[in-house]
Protein backbone atom coordinates (compact mmCIF):
# COMPACT_ATOMS: atom_id res chain seq x y z
CA UNK A 1 0.00 0.00 0.00
CA UNK A 2 1.58 3.52 -1.08
CA UNK A 3 1.11 6.86 1.22
CA UNK A 4 -1.51 8.59 1.60
CA UNK A 5 -1.37 11.01 -0.68
CA UNK A 6 0.20 8.74 -3.24
CA UNK A 7 -3.35 6.94 -3.05
CA UNK A 8 -5.20 9.63 -2.73
CA UNK A 9 -3.86 11.05 -6.32
CA UNK A 10 -3.95 7.56 -8.52
CA UNK A 11 -6.65 5.38 -6.80
CA UNK A 12 -7.28 2.38 -7.71
CA UNK A 13 -6.26 1.99 -11.62
CA UNK A 14 -9.12 0.64 -14.01
CA UNK A 15 -8.27 -1.62 -16.21
CA UNK A 16 -11.38 -0.62 -17.84
CA UNK A 17 -10.40 2.23 -19.64
CA UNK A 18 -10.24 2.33 -23.35
CA UNK A 19 -8.75 5.74 -24.17
CA UNK A 20 -6.27 5.12 -21.07
CA UNK A 21 -7.20 8.36 -20.02
CA UNK A 22 -5.08 9.60 -17.12
CA UNK A 23 -8.30 11.30 -14.87
CA UNK A 24 -11.17 8.76 -14.42
CA UNK A 25 -14.23 10.29 -16.79
CA UNK A 26 -17.46 11.90 -15.97
CA UNK A 27 -19.75 9.55 -16.92
CA UNK A 28 -23.24 11.49 -17.23
CA UNK A 29 -25.16 8.68 -17.96
CA UNK A 30 -28.32 7.41 -16.04
CA UNK A 31 -28.43 3.58 -17.62
CA UNK A 32 -25.92 1.02 -19.03
CA UNK A 33 -26.46 -1.42 -21.48
CA UNK A 34 -26.10 -5.32 -21.71
CA UNK A 35 -24.91 -7.53 -23.84
CA UNK A 36 -28.07 -9.98 -23.87
CA UNK A 37 -31.25 -10.28 -21.37
CA UNK A 38 -29.59 -12.85 -18.96
CA UNK A 39 -26.79 -10.17 -18.37
CA UNK A 40 -29.38 -7.64 -17.15
CA UNK A 41 -31.08 -9.97 -15.05
CA UNK A 42 -27.92 -11.15 -13.22
CA UNK A 43 -27.16 -7.94 -12.92
CA UNK A 44 -30.96 -7.31 -11.58
CA UNK A 45 -30.50 -10.19 -9.02
CA UNK A 46 -26.95 -8.63 -7.79
CA UNK A 47 -25.47 -12.23 -9.15
CA UNK A 48 -22.68 -9.46 -10.56
CA UNK A 49 -20.85 -6.40 -10.26
CA UNK A 50 -22.31 -4.33 -12.79
CA UNK A 51 -23.92 -0.56 -13.21
CA UNK A 52 -27.76 -0.54 -13.99
CA UNK A 53 -28.59 2.99 -13.22
CA UNK A 54 -27.05 5.95 -12.07
CA UNK A 55 -28.88 6.24 -8.36
CA UNK A 56 -27.51 2.84 -7.30
CA UNK A 57 -24.40 3.33 -8.66
CA UNK A 58 -22.13 5.14 -11.64
CA UNK A 59 -18.70 4.39 -12.73
CA UNK A 60 -17.24 8.07 -11.70
CA UNK A 61 -18.57 7.79 -7.98
CA UNK A 62 -17.28 4.36 -7.65
CA UNK A 63 -13.78 5.34 -8.57
CA UNK A 64 -14.11 8.09 -5.59
CA UNK A 65 -15.89 5.43 -3.36
CA UNK A 66 -12.78 3.05 -3.90
CA UNK A 67 -10.13 5.26 -3.39
CA UNK A 68 -11.85 6.53 -0.35
CA UNK A 69 -11.54 2.80 0.57
CA UNK A 70 -8.09 2.41 0.51
CA UNK A 71 -7.85 5.84 2.19
CA UNK A 72 -9.62 4.83 5.02
CA UNK A 73 -9.09 1.39 5.22
CA UNK A 74 -12.75 0.67 5.88
CA UNK A 75 -14.39 -2.11 4.11
CA UNK A 76 -17.23 -0.85 1.96
CA UNK A 77 -17.56 3.12 1.29
CA UNK A 78 -20.68 4.61 -0.04
CA UNK A 79 -20.99 8.14 -1.73
CA UNK A 80 -24.34 10.23 -1.43
CA UNK A 81 -25.46 13.68 -2.32
CA UNK A 82 -24.29 15.63 1.35
CA UNK A 83 -23.43 14.99 4.01
CA UNK A 84 -26.58 15.59 5.60
CA UNK A 85 -27.91 12.64 3.16
CA UNK A 86 -25.14 10.77 4.62
CA UNK A 87 -26.20 10.79 8.20
CA UNK A 88 -29.68 10.60 7.57
CA UNK A 89 -28.87 7.39 5.29
CA UNK A 90 -27.46 5.88 8.10
CA UNK A 91 -29.27 6.45 10.87
CA UNK A 92 -32.34 4.99 8.49
CA UNK A 93 -30.69 1.81 8.02
CA UNK A 94 -29.62 1.04 11.92
CA UNK A 95 -32.64 2.50 13.31
CA UNK A 96 -36.87 2.42 13.37
CA UNK A 97 -39.58 3.35 15.45
CA UNK A 98 -39.37 2.93 19.12
CA UNK A 99 -35.26 2.40 18.79
CA UNK A 100 -33.17 5.46 20.51
CA UNK A 101 -30.11 6.69 20.00
CA UNK A 102 -27.32 7.97 21.84
CA UNK A 103 -25.75 11.52 21.28
CA UNK A 104 -24.19 14.56 22.30
CA UNK A 105 -26.11 18.46 21.88
CA UNK A 106 -23.00 19.31 20.92
CA UNK A 107 -23.90 18.63 16.91
CA UNK A 108 -23.69 20.23 13.91
CA UNK A 109 -27.06 22.00 14.20
CA UNK A 110 -28.69 20.42 10.98
CA UNK A 111 -27.69 16.75 12.75
CA UNK A 112 -29.43 18.08 15.68
CA UNK A 113 -32.39 19.34 14.10
CA UNK A 114 -32.34 15.96 11.67
CA UNK A 115 -32.38 13.88 15.11
CA UNK A 116 -34.74 15.83 17.41
CA UNK A 117 -37.08 16.71 14.74
CA UNK A 118 -37.40 15.03 11.35
CA UNK A 119 -36.57 10.97 12.79
CA UNK A 120 -37.95 11.72 16.65
CA UNK A 121 -40.99 12.62 14.54
CA UNK A 122 -41.25 9.03 13.07
CA UNK A 123 -40.41 7.75 16.81
CA UNK A 124 -36.83 7.70 17.49
CA UNK A 125 -35.86 8.71 20.60
CA UNK A 126 -32.47 11.21 21.11
CA UNK A 127 -31.07 10.83 24.47
CA UNK A 128 -28.00 13.47 25.43
CA UNK A 129 -25.39 12.07 27.26
CA UNK A 130 -21.81 13.71 27.87
CA UNK A 131 -19.42 12.16 26.02
CA UNK A 132 -16.94 12.57 28.31
CA UNK A 133 -18.59 10.52 30.67
CA UNK A 134 -18.53 6.74 30.55
CA UNK A 135 -21.11 5.86 32.84
CA UNK A 136 -24.06 8.10 31.75
CA UNK A 137 -23.53 6.81 28.07
CA UNK A 138 -23.50 2.68 29.84
CA UNK A 139 -26.76 3.81 31.72
CA UNK A 140 -28.01 5.69 28.72
CA UNK A 141 -28.02 2.15 26.45
CA UNK A 142 -30.74 -0.15 26.35
CA UNK A 143 -31.69 -3.13 24.44
CA UNK A 144 -33.32 -0.37 22.07
CA UNK A 145 -30.14 1.72 21.38
CA UNK A 146 -29.35 1.31 17.23
CA UNK A 147 -25.91 3.63 18.06
CA UNK A 148 -24.28 5.80 19.66
CA UNK A 149 -23.48 8.64 17.49
CA UNK A 150 -20.64 11.87 17.56
CA UNK A 151 -18.46 13.86 16.03
CA UNK A 152 -14.87 13.21 15.91
CA UNK A 153 -14.06 17.16 16.67
CA UNK A 154 -17.47 19.35 17.56
CA UNK A 155 -17.90 22.69 15.70
CA UNK A 156 -17.80 24.97 17.18
CA UNK A 157 -17.30 23.90 20.90
CA UNK A 158 -14.18 22.20 19.13
CA UNK A 159 -14.41 19.08 21.67
CA UNK A 160 -12.62 15.70 21.18
CA UNK A 161 -13.65 12.32 22.42
CA UNK A 162 -12.54 9.90 23.53
CA UNK A 163 -13.51 7.14 20.75
CA UNK A 164 -11.27 4.61 21.97
CA UNK A 165 -13.19 4.79 25.75
CA UNK A 166 -16.59 5.43 24.26
CA UNK A 167 -16.64 2.14 21.82
CA UNK A 168 -15.88 -0.33 24.77
CA UNK A 169 -18.73 0.56 26.34
CA UNK A 170 -20.64 0.72 22.89
CA UNK A 171 -19.25 -2.95 22.16
CA UNK A 172 -20.17 -4.23 25.78
CA UNK A 173 -23.91 -3.61 24.60
CA UNK A 174 -23.34 -4.50 21.11
CA UNK A 175 -24.08 -1.29 19.75
CA UNK A 176 -22.45 0.30 16.86
CA UNK A 177 -20.15 3.17 17.38
CA UNK A 178 -20.99 6.30 14.43
CA UNK A 179 -18.53 9.17 14.43
CA UNK A 180 -18.85 11.97 12.22
CA UNK A 181 -15.65 12.46 10.98
CA UNK A 182 -15.85 15.16 8.62
CA UNK A 183 -13.27 17.97 10.02
CA UNK A 184 -10.43 15.65 10.56
CA UNK A 185 -11.00 13.59 7.63
CA UNK A 186 -9.46 10.10 7.56
CA UNK A 187 -5.83 11.96 7.12
CA UNK A 188 -5.79 12.87 10.34
CA UNK A 189 -7.99 10.61 12.42
CA UNK A 190 -8.02 6.69 11.62
CA UNK A 191 -11.68 5.98 13.14
CA UNK A 192 -11.23 2.15 12.51
CA UNK A 193 -8.13 2.22 14.37
CA UNK A 194 -10.00 4.25 17.30
CA UNK A 195 -13.18 2.10 18.11
CA UNK A 196 -15.11 3.56 15.00
CA UNK A 197 -17.75 1.18 13.23
CA UNK A 198 -19.14 3.77 11.01
CA UNK A 199 -17.74 6.37 9.79
CA UNK A 200 -19.07 9.81 8.26
CA UNK A 201 -17.66 12.59 6.04
CA UNK A 202 -19.55 15.99 4.28
CA UNK A 203 -16.92 15.57 1.71
CA UNK A 204 -18.47 19.06 0.77
CA UNK A 205 -15.41 20.41 3.25
CA UNK A 206 -12.33 19.14 3.12
CA UNK A 207 -12.59 16.76 0.77
CA UNK A 208 -13.97 18.50 -2.35
CA UNK A 209 -11.50 21.45 -2.18
CA UNK A 210 -12.17 24.64 -2.38
CA UNK A 211 -15.84 24.89 -1.47
CA UNK A 212 -16.97 23.42 -5.11
CA UNK A 213 -19.47 20.40 -4.33
CA UNK A 214 -21.49 19.06 -2.09
CA UNK A 215 -21.43 15.71 -1.33
CA UNK A 216 -21.21 13.17 2.00
CA UNK A 217 -19.58 9.15 2.35
CA UNK A 218 -20.23 6.57 4.47
CA UNK A 219 -17.03 4.20 5.38
CA UNK A 220 -18.18 0.86 6.92
CA UNK A 221 -15.04 0.17 9.15
CA UNK A 222 -16.02 -3.70 8.76
CA UNK A 223 -15.68 -3.61 12.93
CA UNK A 224 -18.78 -4.32 14.04
CA UNK A 225 -20.87 -7.92 14.06
CA UNK A 226 -24.04 -7.24 12.12
CA UNK A 227 -25.48 -10.27 13.94
CA UNK A 228 -26.08 -7.93 16.75
CA UNK A 229 -28.18 -5.29 15.34
CA UNK A 230 -31.98 -5.83 15.33
CA UNK A 231 -32.74 -4.25 12.16
CA UNK A 232 -29.83 -5.69 9.80
CA UNK A 233 -29.35 -9.20 11.72
CA UNK A 234 -31.92 -10.91 9.52
CA UNK A 235 -29.25 -10.09 6.17
CA UNK A 236 -26.13 -10.78 8.10
CA UNK A 237 -26.09 -14.48 7.03
CA UNK A 238 -26.58 -13.91 3.21
CA UNK A 239 -24.19 -10.36 2.85
CA UNK A 240 -21.80 -10.61 6.20
CA UNK A 241 -19.45 -8.13 6.85
CA UNK A 242 -20.72 -6.18 4.00
CA UNK A 243 -24.28 -6.42 5.27
CA UNK A 244 -24.68 -2.60 6.13
CA UNK A 245 -23.41 -1.01 3.28
CA UNK A 246 -25.41 -4.00 1.09
CA UNK A 247 -28.19 -2.53 2.53
CA UNK A 248 -27.74 0.91 1.95
CA UNK A 249 -27.11 0.01 -1.60
CA UNK A 250 -30.08 -2.59 -2.19
CA UNK A 251 -32.75 -0.56 -0.36
CA UNK A 252 -32.44 1.97 1.78
CA UNK A 253 -29.90 4.64 -0.40
CA UNK A 254 -31.49 3.45 -3.56
CA UNK A 255 -35.17 4.38 -2.37
CA UNK A 256 -33.97 7.23 -0.14
CA UNK A 257 -32.44 8.53 -4.08
CA UNK A 258 -29.78 10.88 -2.23
CA UNK A 259 -27.54 9.61 -4.80
CA UNK A 260 -24.03 12.06 -5.58
CA UNK A 261 -23.99 13.24 -9.06
CA UNK A 262 -21.17 12.22 -11.36
CA UNK A 263 -19.90 15.34 -12.19
CA UNK A 264 -19.87 15.52 -8.16
CA UNK A 265 -18.06 12.50 -7.58
CA UNK A 266 -15.32 13.85 -10.11
CA UNK A 267 -14.95 16.67 -8.76
CA UNK A 268 -14.27 15.77 -5.70
CA UNK A 269 -12.35 12.65 -6.56
CA UNK A 270 -9.78 16.11 -7.83
CA UNK A 271 -10.48 17.50 -4.36
CA UNK A 272 -9.06 14.44 -2.94
CA UNK A 273 -6.36 14.14 -5.42
CA UNK A 274 -4.27 17.37 -2.81
CA UNK A 275 -6.44 16.50 0.43
CA UNK A 276 -3.35 16.27 2.47
CA UNK A 277 -1.70 19.27 1.25
CA UNK A 278 -4.67 21.52 1.93
CA UNK A 279 -4.86 20.02 5.70
CA UNK A 280 -1.15 20.12 5.96
CA UNK A 281 -1.10 23.70 5.05
CA UNK A 282 -4.36 24.52 6.95
CA UNK A 283 -3.20 23.10 10.00
CA UNK A 284 -0.08 24.47 10.41
CA UNK A 285 -1.61 28.26 9.52
CA UNK A 286 -4.34 27.46 12.58
CA UNK A 287 -1.65 26.96 15.37
CA UNK A 288 -0.09 30.03 14.31
CA UNK A 289 -3.20 32.00 14.63
CA UNK A 290 -4.38 30.66 17.56
CA UNK A 291 -0.82 31.62 19.14
CA UNK A 292 -1.28 34.99 17.72
CA UNK A 293 -4.82 35.41 18.90
CA UNK A 294 -4.11 34.06 22.51
CA UNK A 295 -1.40 36.34 23.12
CA UNK A 296 -3.64 39.52 21.61
CA UNK A 297 -4.58 41.94 25.08
CA UNK A 298 -7.87 42.28 22.70
CA UNK A 299 -8.85 38.55 22.74
CA UNK A 300 -10.57 37.06 25.73
CA UNK A 301 -9.81 33.36 24.84
CA UNK A 302 -9.13 31.38 22.23
CA UNK A 303 -10.11 27.95 21.75
CA UNK A 304 -8.02 25.27 19.46
CA UNK A 305 -7.58 21.73 20.85
CA UNK A 306 -3.61 22.10 19.28
CA UNK A 307 -3.34 24.74 21.86
CA UNK A 308 -1.56 22.95 25.03
CA UNK A 309 -4.08 24.75 27.70
CA UNK A 310 -7.10 23.68 25.68
CA UNK A 311 -9.43 21.03 27.67
CA UNK A 312 -8.99 18.47 24.66
CA UNK A 313 -5.15 19.03 24.20
CA UNK A 314 -4.44 15.46 25.37
CA UNK A 315 -7.04 13.85 23.85
CA UNK A 316 -6.17 15.30 20.29
CA UNK A 317 -2.90 14.35 20.28
CA UNK A 318 -3.11 11.45 21.39
CA UNK A 319 -6.06 10.67 19.04
CA UNK A 320 -4.91 13.36 16.02
CA UNK A 321 -1.34 13.33 16.58
CA UNK A 322 0.15 17.13 16.29
CA UNK A 323 -3.04 18.72 13.57
CA UNK A 324 -5.64 19.67 15.54
CA UNK A 325 -7.83 20.87 12.40
CA UNK A 326 -8.62 24.04 10.76
CA UNK A 327 -11.16 25.65 12.67
CA UNK A 328 -10.40 27.69 15.56
CA UNK A 329 -12.68 30.35 17.83
CA UNK A 330 -12.17 33.22 20.05
CA UNK A 331 -14.14 35.36 22.06
CA UNK A 332 -14.21 39.34 22.15
CA UNK A 333 -15.65 41.64 24.18
CA UNK A 334 -19.64 41.63 22.70
CA UNK A 335 -21.49 40.84 19.75
CA UNK A 336 -20.65 44.67 18.61
CA UNK A 337 -17.01 44.00 18.90
CA UNK A 338 -17.06 40.61 17.01
CA UNK A 339 -19.83 42.58 14.31
CA UNK A 340 -17.13 45.37 13.72
CA UNK A 341 -14.07 42.97 13.60
CA UNK A 342 -15.85 40.53 11.23
CA UNK A 343 -16.89 44.09 8.85
CA UNK A 344 -12.99 44.87 8.86
CA UNK A 345 -11.50 41.93 7.23
CA UNK A 346 -10.02 42.18 3.80
CA UNK A 347 -8.75 38.88 3.40
CA UNK A 348 -10.75 36.73 5.32
CA UNK A 349 -14.13 35.96 3.77
CA UNK A 350 -17.55 36.83 5.88
CA UNK A 351 -19.27 33.32 5.19
CA UNK A 352 -20.67 30.01 6.88
CA UNK A 353 -18.86 26.63 5.42
CA UNK A 354 -15.49 25.25 6.96
CA UNK A 355 -12.06 23.58 5.41
CA UNK A 356 -12.83 25.85 2.01
CA UNK A 357 -9.53 26.86 0.35
CA UNK A 358 -10.61 30.17 1.47
CA UNK A 359 -10.38 31.70 5.00
CA UNK A 360 -13.55 32.12 6.51
CA UNK A 361 -15.53 34.38 9.39
CA UNK A 362 -18.84 33.51 10.98
CA UNK A 363 -20.47 34.68 14.06
CA UNK A 364 -22.00 31.15 15.31
CA UNK A 365 -24.77 32.93 17.39
CA UNK A 366 -26.21 34.82 15.28
CA UNK A 367 -26.27 32.93 11.90
CA UNK A 368 -25.99 29.10 11.99
CA UNK A 369 -27.42 28.46 15.57
CA UNK A 370 -30.21 31.92 14.37
CA UNK A 371 -32.98 29.48 14.93
CA UNK A 372 -32.77 28.66 18.70
CA UNK A 373 -33.49 30.57 21.55
CA UNK A 374 -30.57 31.95 23.81
CA UNK A 375 -30.79 29.07 26.83
CA UNK A 376 -31.21 26.68 24.33
CA UNK A 377 -27.83 28.08 22.55
CA UNK A 378 -26.01 28.40 25.90
CA UNK A 379 -26.49 24.63 26.45
CA UNK A 380 -24.89 23.65 22.98
CA UNK A 381 -21.90 25.95 23.66
CA UNK A 382 -22.59 28.72 21.87
CA UNK A 383 -21.21 32.12 23.04
CA UNK A 384 -22.48 35.59 21.81
CA UNK A 385 -19.01 36.95 22.45
CA UNK A 386 -17.68 33.62 19.89
CA UNK A 387 -16.12 33.88 16.41
CA UNK A 388 -15.47 31.05 14.23
CA UNK A 389 -12.50 30.88 12.12
CA UNK A 390 -12.10 28.38 9.23
CA UNK A 391 -8.69 28.77 8.11
CA UNK A 392 -7.82 28.25 4.31
CA UNK A 393 -4.75 27.96 2.65
CA UNK A 394 -3.56 31.48 1.73
CA UNK A 395 0.06 32.76 3.02
CA UNK A 396 0.08 32.88 6.86
CA UNK A 397 1.87 36.47 6.92
CA UNK A 398 -1.26 38.27 5.01
CA UNK A 399 -4.35 36.21 7.47
CA UNK A 400 -2.28 37.50 10.44
CA UNK A 401 -2.05 41.02 9.30
CA UNK A 402 -5.56 40.74 8.31
CA UNK A 403 -6.56 40.12 11.50
CA UNK A 404 -3.92 42.48 13.55
CA UNK A 405 -5.45 45.29 11.24
CA UNK A 406 -9.27 44.29 12.13
CA UNK A 407 -8.52 43.82 16.35
CA UNK A 408 -6.53 47.21 16.17
CA UNK A 409 -9.94 49.10 15.19
CA UNK A 410 -11.58 47.68 18.29
C1 LIG B 1 -21.25 20.42 7.00
C2 LIG B 1 -21.35 19.32 7.95
C3 LIG B 1 -22.36 18.35 7.82
C4 LIG B 1 -23.39 18.41 6.74
O1 LIG B 1 -22.81 18.26 5.49
P1 LIG B 1 -23.50 18.76 4.13
O2 LIG B 1 -22.58 18.24 3.09
O3 LIG B 1 -23.59 20.25 4.19
O4 LIG B 1 -24.86 18.15 4.09
C5 LIG B 1 -22.39 17.33 8.75
N1 LIG B 1 -21.49 17.26 9.75
C6 LIG B 1 -20.52 18.17 9.90
C7 LIG B 1 -19.56 18.03 11.03
C8 LIG B 1 -20.41 19.24 9.02
O5 LIG B 1 -19.44 20.14 9.17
Amino acid sequence: MTGFTTTAIHGIRSKENPHGTLRVPTYDCVSFEYEDSKAIQQAFEGKRMAHTYSRISNPTVTHLEQTLRLLSGGIAVLAVSSGMAAISNTILALGSAGKNIITTKHLFGNTLSLFEKTLSAWGLEVRYVSMNDMDTIDTAIDTDTCCVFLESITNPQLEVADCNAISVVAQKHGVPLVADNTLMTPYLFNSRKNGVDIEILSSTKYISGGGTTVGGIIIDNGTFDWNKSAKLKEYAARYGSMTFIARLRQEIYRNVGACLSPHNASMQSLGLETLSLRIDKSCESSLEIAHFLSRHSTVQATHYPGLPDSASYDIAQKQFGSQSGGILTFDLKNIDYCFKLMDSLNVIRRATNVNDNKSLIIHPWSTIFAEYRDEEKCAMGIRPTMLRLAVGIEDIADLIKDLEQGLEQL
